[in-house]
């Protein structure tokens, strides 16, 4: 059964963002920066496992994160080829061209870590200074504008509360599927 509860949680937000994966983090900390408070929702937990290896941190990639006073090498490596492997472990295909590689997990907690603070024991630092709240584990199913501001509905997965936050700017960019795509009254 849902409930409605009340909840300490500021319900006003400049923006909200619906993904907590790489497009959303990237967003998020852009407009932390020019002075917004933002808050993620994301349905999965804050502690993820990767997406596998190997995403490619082209020019943009690096000009994006060298903004952030973040170096190239903080993140990526240099490869001079990419073998693709059979299930057993075979070489399948070789591609003799040099790629600048780094990889979701990598991206997931610096972007992380810039944004809220979130660190994994061992790993990046806390260098947040603003407003920032990356909301786990909260599943958003309604988006609503009345002209002035956006409502987002979303559930709490944990507690199966339900609850509406009040913005000027609605990101979603939930990934394959998006169910804002029919979303947006
Ligand atoms: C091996 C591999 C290599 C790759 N290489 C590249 C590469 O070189 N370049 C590249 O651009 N991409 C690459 N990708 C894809 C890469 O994973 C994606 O580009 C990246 O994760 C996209 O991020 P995203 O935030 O747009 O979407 P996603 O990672 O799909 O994230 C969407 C998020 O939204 C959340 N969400 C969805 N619906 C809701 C909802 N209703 N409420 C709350 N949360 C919701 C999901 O839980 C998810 O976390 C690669 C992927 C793999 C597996």
């Amino acid at each position: 059964m849902i409930n409605t509860p009340k909840t300490s949680r500021r319900q006003e937000v400049d923006t909200v963002i619906i993904d907590g994966s790489l497009t959303g983090l990237i967003h998020a900390l852009m407009l932390k920066s020019l002075g917004h408070s933002v808050v993620i929702f994301e349905q999965g937990h804050s502690d993820r496992g990767g997406h596998g290896a190997g995403i490619s941190a082209g020019p943009l990639v690096q000009e994006f994160f060298s903004k952030y006073g973040l170096k190239k090498g903080d993140y990526a490596i240099d490869a001079v080829e990419i073998r693709m492997l059979n299930r057993d472990g075979m070489g399948k295909r070789r591609i003799r061209k040099s790629y600048t590689l780094t990889s979701w997990s990598v991206l997931y907690h610096l972007l992380r870590a810039k944004f809220d603070g979130f660190v994994v024991p061992g790993k990046f630092g806390n260098d947040t200074e603003t407003e920032a709240r990356f909301e786990e584990r909260k599943k958003v199913f309604d988006v609503e504008d009345d002209g002035k501001r956006v409502r987002t509905t979303y559930r709490d997965l944990d507690t199966l509360t339900e609850h509406v936050v009040s913005a000027h700017l609605v990101i979603a960019a939930d990934g394959p599927n998006p169910f804002t795509a029919s979303a947006g009254k």
